[in-house]
């Protein structure tokens, strides 16, 4: 691990009354930014870039920016003997973004913390939401399939790779949450997967990505498509049995070159390419039942 967790212990409590939730207006109006990290608890390369910016006293230009700290209790429990199990508490902070949940009378650590985000979020034009990955991959963004976050994605430049998608079917995602999923408005959410959990290039990519959305968002006029590459998810491959296994071990943003390449096996059915040039989104090298092993994604 070269990372250490970092102190956010001056942070905790915020500013405007939403635990974790550190917010800045600016004199000139202009778009509601937040900046989020820790939705899940262990990936704190987004907070150690948060944390780095508020020590320095940013302050939006214009609008309001927002730093919250989202899955404070499962960021408690870290330990670095057992990194991986404060993902979470009770359940994935990531998967409860709908409202049939949000409203429903359903009980955990995690739903209370969205709920108590919910009325706060609810005013938020831009999101960029900061993860890490589990395994080896090239950095990325998830835009989900609105057009007008596809856009924003494109603009920001780092990481180059952005890829449009539909989630997980274990539950709904903040990106898909109904106010920036809903294509009639204009709020937009990004999920950005900065590189490995720990490693110190991923407290780098994700500055990376940080002042590229600033530079989109500043700017007066249209947003513009840096040198992204674009890929579309064509499959999202679930696990079924309690038996899946990838016949390589292969690391996220690899291209298969032929359609119907055989690349897993899940139980005795046989996961294969789609269509020629394959790209592998985070594949996840020892996924569990009902959960996302691996999404198959064209290169637009
Ligand atoms: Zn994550």
């Amino acid at each position: 691990m070269e990372l250490a967790a970092p102190d956010l212990a001056p942070w905790r409590a915020g500013n405007c009354g939403v635990l974790g939730v550190t917010s800045f207006i600016a004199d000139l109006p202009g778009p509601h930014v937040a900046l989020m990290a820790l939705m899940h608890g262990n990936e704190f390369a987004g907070a150690i870039a948060l944390a780095r910016m508020l020590a320095a006293g940013a302050r939006p230009k214009r609008g309001r920016l927002s730093f919250v700290f989202a899955n404070l209790e499962a960021f408690d429990r870290f330990d670095p003997d057992n990194p991986t199990h404060s993902r979470f508490c009770d359940e994935d902070l990531n998967r409860v973004w709908d409202a049939a949940t949000l409203d429903g009378p359903r009980q955990s650590i995690e739903l209370t913390r969205a709920r108590e985000l919910r009325p706060w979020l609810d005013g938020v034009d831009v999101l960029l939401d900061m993860h890490s990955m589990l395994w080896p991959s090239d950095p990325l963004i998830l835009c989900g399939l609105p057009e007008k976050a596809r856009v924003l994605a494109r603009a920001i430049g780092t990481p180059k790779l952005v890829v449009a998608d539909a989630g997980h079917v274990g539950g709904r995602r903040l990106i898909d949450y109904a106010r920036f999923a809903d294509p009639t408005t204009t709020a937009r959410a990004l999920l950005v997967e900065a590189g490995q959990h720990w490693a110190r290039g991923t407290v780098d990519i994700t500055e990376q990505a940080i002042a590229g959305l600033f530079r989109s968002c500043d700017q007066d006029g249209p947003i513009l498509p840096c040198s992204s590459i674009l890929a579309e998810v064509t499959a999202t491959i679930t696990v079924a049995s309690a038996n899946f296994i990838f016949l390589q071990p292969y690391r996220g943003g690899e291209i298969i070159a032929h359609r119907n390449t055989l690349i897993a096996m899940d139980g005795n059915i046989e996961i294969r390419t789609t269509h020629d040039n394959c790209l592998l989104v985070m594949p996840s090298l020892r996924p569990s039942r009902g959960h996302t092993a691996v999404r198959l994604a064209r290169l637009l």
